[in-house]
């Protein structure tokens, strides 16, 4: 993913590695210097930094209620 990407709260992504729990999907409850992430498996929450979350997303499942379009 860009690390110019827009990223919105409640954007669900998938990362390339899965968290321990086997979960991928993963979603995104902070936007900012660091990105929160909770995974959608087992609850767990990350910060990223925007850099190695770029390098370690895959793809949006869905977008966020603020994502135009
Ligand atoms: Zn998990």
């Amino acid at each position: 993913m860009e690390i110019a990407e827009k990223l919105y709260i409640g954007d669900v992504v998938e990362m390339r590695k899965a968290h321990p729990c086997g979960g991928k999907e993963w979603t995104i409850d902070r936007v900012g210097a660091d990105i929160g992430l909770v995974c959608n498996t087992c609850g767990r929450r990350v910060l990223l930094t925007r850099r190695k979350f770029a390098r370690g997303a895959k793809r949006f499942i869905t977008r966020g209620p603020d994502a135009e379009g």
